[in-house]
């Protein structure tokens, strides 16, 4: 195993275990942060949309199937470690056909660089399979079919139709968790009431906002070492102080 690996694995569970604590409020050093008000939402929103105009997924994908596939994959696991998955993935199986008669173990072999990977292989072709019996083979496009597939909850779901088709919807995610509550947005404990927050608060724009908080926290407002100095989020953060580094 190389150096990097063993680094990126590192740090993925490490993310993950703050997370999961920030979830269940056991561990949250954002808890106390202040909320923002009806002014400084309108300056946050207006700042994202500023400096993250045309932000699109990071992951690769060619149709909405490996969009799928790539966002299910992505859970818990960075997006540049699912770019190094995806291609053999997407070759081996290059339709829902393929990948719902395909056989557990080698789904395994090709994603277990990936973290929660039997989980994945086995919701991967349940997915898949229940595209092929009830879709007729083609991914459904609507937010509500897409959560009757296997392995797809609401977060899955709303990232596809984020970035496929510019629906007006939040996601949250590890990053979108972060910024909500170091700017103030929300005080939730979990996800989806993050998401029922910033969707409340920001009302539009919300697929640009999406993609804007997720890349913001991944390379600027990120976990353990958040770059204050350069941030432009700075009159607005309710968390700079605490987070400096
Ligand atoms: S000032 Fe620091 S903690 Fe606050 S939003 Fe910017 S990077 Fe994040």
């Amino acid at each position: 195993m190389s150096k990097s690996f063993i680094n990126d694995l590192l740090l993925e569970i490490f993310a993950t275990i703050l997370y999961h604590f920030h979830l269940k409020g056991s561990f949250n050093p954002m808890a106390r942060v202040k909320k923002a008000t009806k002014e400084e939402i309108e300056a946050i929103k207006a700042l994202f949309l500023e400096h993250y105009p045309d932000s699109v997924t990071e992951l690769d994908y060619r149709n909405l199937y490996e969009l799928l596939i790539a966002v299910m994959l992505s859970a818990q696991c960075t997006d540049k470690r699912v770019n190094l998955i995806t291609p053999a993935l997407f070759e081996a199986y290059p339709d829902p056909v393929s990948l719902a008669n395909a056989d557990l173990e080698e789904v395994k072999s090709y994603i277990n660089t990936c973290s929660f990977f039997n989980n994945k292989a086995q919701n991967l072709i349940k997915m898949a399979q229940s595209v092929v019996e009830n879709y007729g083979g083609k991914v459904p496009l609507e937010r509500d079919e897409l959560v009757k597939l296997a392995g797809v909850g609401q977060k899955t779901a709303n990232v596809v139709m984020i970035e496929y088709t510019g629906a007006n919807l939040m996601a949250v995610d590890t990053h979108v968790f972060r910024v909500a509550h170091r700017l103030g947005l929300s005080q939730a404990k979990t996800a989806l009431k993050t998401e029922e927050d910033l969707t409340k608060i920001f009302k539009t724009n919300l697929h640009q906002l999406h993609q804007a908080m997720v890349l913001f926290g991944r390379y600027r407002c990120k976990a353990l070492k958040p770059e204050c100095e350069t941030c432009f989020m700075v009159p607005y953060c309710k968390s700079k102080v605490s987070f400096k580094v």
